[in-house]
């Protein structure tokens, strides 16, 4: 799946790459209505209704991911209410053993995501990533998203990668889409971002469903 001879920087997104989606989509889908309803009086159903006419307002802009930006706009500490499940923070399978591999034989391994610097300092305190990873990047850090072709530009200013040697793995296609038209030579998609739903089928990528796949690194 993967020629390891042509690679020498390998970009990770985290949420739903190096980590389960699990946490996520329990915390926007279930634990955040919940709280937004009681703290604002609301039934569950129109807590639900309201926040998702909200959250489709802001897919795949930079605010979507932002804590301060909802906190803001839903009377809520969103960092501390994501502390509240934050049990649920877990890696993906094998995500450290890729991430060991990767830096034993050598390849720069180089964190991207969307998520908050607020979120980003969560997992990282709830897992074992951190110590696998040679760089951490938020977007957030930059003001665009991954989904931006500016993003691109600013991490090839900032960060020393060869677009030819570079591997990128992330589960969003949107992304992806970027990460191509930037002109990144090798990228995965992941087949199941979350542990408890289905493999995503027709992904417009070549697609991962565990990092055994592309395992051992050599
Ligand atoms: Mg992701």
């Amino acid at each position: 799946m993967i020629d390891w001879s042509a690679i020498d920087t390998v970009l990770l997104d985290m949420d739903g790459t190096l980590l389960d989606l699990h946490f996520d989509n329990h915390f926007w889908q279930h634990h955040l209505p919940r709280r937004f309803a009681e703290h604002h009086g609301l039934d569950p159903e129109t807590s639900m209704r309201e926040l998702h006419e909200r959250f489709a307002r802001e897919q795949h802009r930079l605010q979507w991911y932002c804590t301060d930006y909802w906190s803001a706009q839903l009377g809520l500490d969103v960092t501390a209410l994501k502390r509240e499940v934050a049990h649920l923070i877990a890696e993906r399978p094998r995500a450290s053993a890729l991430l060991e591999q990767l830096g034993a034989r050598g390849r720069h391994r180089i964190l991207i995501t969307n998520a908050h610097r607020d979120s980003l300092n969560l997992k990282l305190s709830r897992t074992l990533i951190g110590a696998g990873l040679d760089r951490v990047i938020s977007s957030h850090d930059y003001g665009m998203p991954k989904e931006d072709p500016a993003f691109w530009q600013r991490l090839a200013a900032e960060v020393s990668f060869d677009p030819r040697r570079t591997l990128f793995i992330d589960d969003s296609e949107p992304v992806l889409d970027a990460a191509r038209d930037y002109g990144i030579a090798h990228l995965l998609c992941v087949s199941q971002p979350d542990s408890r739903r289905d493999h995503r089928a027709q992904l417009r990528f070549p697609a991962l469903a565990d990092f055994d796949d592309i395992l051992p690194v050599i």
